[in-house]
Formats: structure tokens, C-alpha cells, sequence
């Protein structure tokens, strides 16, 4: 049977997060790249340097401005303090009602439900969230989930983190059996980017447990470039597609020398859709403190969308959308 040989040849999810990079030296040389050609790596940094490696092996050897490393790499850049950079740049603080739950926009509420990812981006909004202060684990989740009860007018939970899919199925199973409790929630998202950086994720017990799962489910994705979908990551997702109804979305952040440029959104646009997936949202980067090299400027971001609209299909164009605190939604571009 096909299976039973896949099932012997798969290694563990947790296995596979332990092959990690955890070291850039290591991971240059994994890409037989000079360590010399970037003066200006920075070794000392209280966000840690995490990259899978299976998402190591889709970057291109020997290519100094890969879109995939460029994404990991941590420059000296992130040491740069600017005043219109912030530690909590979309008020995410003011947000948060329960340890772990943040309420921003009606109808739906965040969880953050763990601090953890498989991979550390440099650009991440939440840097420098203070998961400690919100953990809705401390109180198994009760306390989150009476804030819920007790809102009839939230229909729709998102897990988020950290990624929620660093948590274990047994963990995940408890807090879905604790949602589906919640008569009036409606549908569940999920916001993950460890399916994509580490496929080892999409195991069995994960497919069993969300195709059992009695409301509807969106996995909303985090994908920026086309490479960062290979042949593993597509087989990955066959199973999510073929045994479970999910809907499959995907947000990218605009970042520059990743994607700031009309062929790589166009070929991630038509890439995502092959790949069953479907663009939501195109963010701008939330101007979070030591992510400023990858700001992109709003004319050439205004520019790019324009062209997109121009040469690909209404559903391949992802909302450009910023958030802005205080604000009822994102806020389209
Ligand atoms: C982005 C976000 C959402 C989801 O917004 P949608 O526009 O529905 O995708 C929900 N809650 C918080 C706190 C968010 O930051
Ligand atoms: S996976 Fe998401 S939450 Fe985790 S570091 Fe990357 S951007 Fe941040």
C-alpha cells in the first residue's frame, strides 16, 4: 500500500522541527555561501534565528539575494531604531481582553494560543508580543472561552499565535472540542505559516482531527513567494485538500527584496491557485521596530497592485490592505 510506504519514509513533525537551522553560519554554509559576503549579519539577538530545513532546501545555492533567505537572515538593519517604529506597531495591547484573546474587530475574536513557530521571520509584527503576560494556557483557555460565551455577537474564532500549529493534536483537540461548545460560533480560522515551512505538519492525526471537525474550517496561510512552494509542500497539502472541506486562503506581507516586484507576485498568484489556494490579503508591513529594511514604499506598493489588476484574473489579486490602529478592519490600500 501507498500509504503505509509514505507513513514509514514521514518523520515526525517535532523530528523534523529539531533538523532546524539554528544558526546562520551553519545555513550559509548549508548554501555554500561565503559567510564574508554579509559583514553585516547579526549574531546577538533576543528573537532567535529558527529556519526549518526543508525550507533551507527551497532556497537557491549560492544565491546571495534569494527571496526565501532573505526572509530568515538577521542584519545588523534590525538594530536600527526609527521613531515611526514601534514595538507593538498595530495595538494589539489595547486589544486584548483575556490572557490570549485579542478583540479587535466585530464578529471575530484572536487567540493567540502559543508563542511558538517553526520559523522566525524577520519581519514578524509580534516580535516583540509579550506572550508571557498572554498566555491563554495558564487558564486552560477558560478564561478566553467564557469571554466568548458570554459574547453572543462573536461568531468566529481564529487561532493565532505564535502559530497555533505549533501546538500538539492533543492540545488542538482539546481546544476545538472546547470551541465546538460554543453554539454560537459559526466557523473556525486558522493562521498558520508551519504547514508551509514545515510540511512534516500535515500529519494524519492532524487531517483526522479537522475533517471530524463539525464546522466549517478556513486556513488562511502565509505564503510570499512562489519558491517557498515545492513539490513537498504541494504533496503535503493533497490530503487537506482531498479529505477535509477547508477553505484555503492565503496572506503575503509585502516586503522588499522578497516580492516587491510584478513577476514574483504575479508567479505566487498563479502559484498559490495550482496549489489550490486562494490570495486574501497582500499586507503592508506593520512597522514593527527592526524591520524597517523591508518597508516598501505605498506608490510602488499602489503601482505593483495596479499592475496585477492589469494582467492576472479578478480572484488571483489579493487585497492590499494596512492596519491601522483603532480601525474597525484592515484598511484597503
Ligand atoms: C487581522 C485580524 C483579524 C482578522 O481580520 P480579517 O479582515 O477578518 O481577516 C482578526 N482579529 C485581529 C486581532 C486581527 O489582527
Ligand atoms: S510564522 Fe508568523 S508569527 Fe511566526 S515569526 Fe513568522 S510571521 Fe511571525
Amino acid at each position: 500500500m501507498i500509504t503505509q510506504k509514505q507513513n514509514r519514509c514521514q518523520i515526525s513533525w517535532q523530528k523534523a522541527q529539531q533538523q532546524s537551522f539554528s544558526n546562520p553560519l551553519k545555513l550559509l554554509d548549508f548554501l555554500e555561501i561565503p559567510p564574508s559576503v554579509y559583514p553585516d549579519l547579526l549574531f546577538k539577538t533576543p528573537f532567535a534565528f529558527k529556519v526549518p530545513y526543508s525550507f533551507a532546501q527551497r532556497m537557491q545555492k549560492r544565491n546571495i539575494h534569494d527571496p526565501l533567505l532573505r526572509q530568515v537572515l538577521p542584519l545588523m538593519a534590525e538594530n536600527d531604531l526609527s521613531p515611526e517604529y514601534h514595538l507593538d506597531p498595530v495595538g494589539d495591547q489595547k486589544s486584548i481582553k483575556q490572557p490570549g484573546l485579542l478583540h479587535k474587530y466585530p464578529g471575530r475574536v484572536l487567540l493567540t494560543t502559543t508563542s511558538a513557530c517553526a520559523m522566525h521571520c524577520r519581519y514578524c509584527f509580534r516580535r516583540y508580543f509579550p506572550y508571557h503576560d498572554a498566555n491563554p494556557l495558564q487558564h486552560n483557555w477558560q478564561t478566553s472561552l467564557d469571554y466568548i460565551a458570554q459574547s453572543s455577537d462573536i461568531h468566529e474564532i481564529i487561532l493565532s499565535g505564535g502559530d497555533p500549529l505549533s501546538l500538539s493534536n492533543t492540545k488542538l483537540q482539546h481546544l476545538l472540542h472546547n470551541i465546538h461548545t460554543l453554539t454560537h460560533i459559526q466557523r473556525l480560522r486558522i493562521h498558520t505559516r508551519n504547514l508551509i515551512v514545515l510540511p512534516e505538519r500535515i500529519d494524519t492525526g492532524l487531517i483526522q482531527l479537522l475533517s471530524h471537525y463539525p464546522k466549517p474550517i478556513i486556513i488562511v496561510l502565509h505564503i510570499n513567494h512562489a519558491n517557498e512552494i515545492n513539490d513537498q509542500v504541494v504533496r503535503a497539502l493533497l490530503p487537506l485538500r482531498q479529505q477535509t472541506h477547508i477553505t484555503l486562503l492565503n496572506q503575503s506581507v509585502l516586503l522588499k527584496g522578497v516580492n516587491d516586484n510584478l513577476p514574483a507576485l504575479q508567479q505566487l498568484s498563479e502559484t498559490l491557485f495550482n496549489t489550490g489556494i486562494l490570495p486574501y490579503y497582500l499586507h503592508l508591513l506593520d512597522k514593527v521596530q527592526g524591520a524597517k529594511h523591508f518597508a516598501v514604499n505605498i506608490e510602488k506598493a499602489k503601482y505593483l497592485l495596479h499592475a496585477l489588476q492589469n494582467s492576472l484574473s479578478g480572484f488571483l489579486v489579493p487585497k492590499l490592505v494596512t492596519e491601522i490602529t483603532g480601525e474597525q478592519s484592515k484598511t484597503p490600500v
